[in-house]
């Protein structure tokens, strides 16, 4: 039996898979509500850790010191930056990185944090595991920064800068706690809205349904082969 801590940033994507999932217990961590389901023979905790790399990172360490967790899954949705990543593609990164992360004035690559590096590997067996279900995933890297990405101009800087697939505002922290805290971790999004299109935030909400719950879907076929 394994502990799998699920962080998503928003309600409208953790609905999409607590709906799916039986409560068994309810948890409160300061303003946490973590939602703890049995799911064939692991026990899942389900959270709305809020938006951006704060929120995130300090709802992994809780999952961490506070659950036990054993594993960590990231799960949302994301803006594209890449032209071969469609809406709604299933992106799940190899490695992530913070493209809002700057210390290039100390002759440092932007992203680069001290004692961590670049980019953050995610597990390799939970990768493999999750190729396995669907060959149509889309694989590669993950940027995260505080920032709705709306802007074309950023969207091409992230997209050359960091070879990065897709952006979203939360994944790398998570990544960076559970690098420091030696838990392995996968981030899965799928794509609801892209910065080159105009009115990208309009977009989002219209597409973060349908999104969250590809994305859900796709959860919960990697939860069945963990
Ligand atoms: N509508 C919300 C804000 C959403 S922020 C509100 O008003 O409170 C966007 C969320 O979706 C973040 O959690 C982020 O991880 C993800 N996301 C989707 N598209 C994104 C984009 N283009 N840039 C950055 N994050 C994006």
């Amino acid at each position: 039996m394994k502990k799998i801590g699920i962080i998503f940033a928003m309600q409208e994507e953790l609905i999409e898979t607590k709906s799916e999932l039986k409560i068994i217990k309810k948890h409160k961590k300061y303003n946490l509500e973590i939602f703890e389901c049995s799911y064939n023979d692991n026990i899942c905790y389900l959270v709305e850790s809020g938006i951006g790399k704060v929120n995130a990172a300090r709802t992994t360490q809780i999952l961490i010191s506070e659950f036990s967790v054993d594993e960590i899954l990231n799960v949302g949705v994301a803006g594209s930056v890449s032209k071969e990543i469609n809406r709604c593609d299933i992106v799940v990164a190899d490695k992530l990185v913070q493209h809002d992360f700057d210390i290039t004035a100390f002759n440092h690559e932007k992203g680069y944090i001290p004692n961590i590096g670049k980019y953050i590997d995610c597990d390799k067996k939970l990768l493999t595991k999750a190729k396995k279900i669907n060959k149509d995933i889309k694989i590669g890297t993950i940027a995260s920064g505080d920032i709705f990405v709306s802007d074309e101009i950023m969207a091409r800087k992230v997209n050359f800068k960091f070879d990065a697939l897709c952006v979203e505002m939360e994944g790398a922290a998570i990544a960076e706690v559970c690098y420091l805290c030696k838990v392995p971790f996968l981030v899965l999004r799928s794509i609801s809205d892209s910065p080159y299109e105009k009115n990208n935030n309009i977009a989002f909400d219209e597409y973060l349904k349908e999104s969250s719950m590809i994305i859900s879907n796709f959860l919960l076929e990697l939860l069945n082969n963990i």
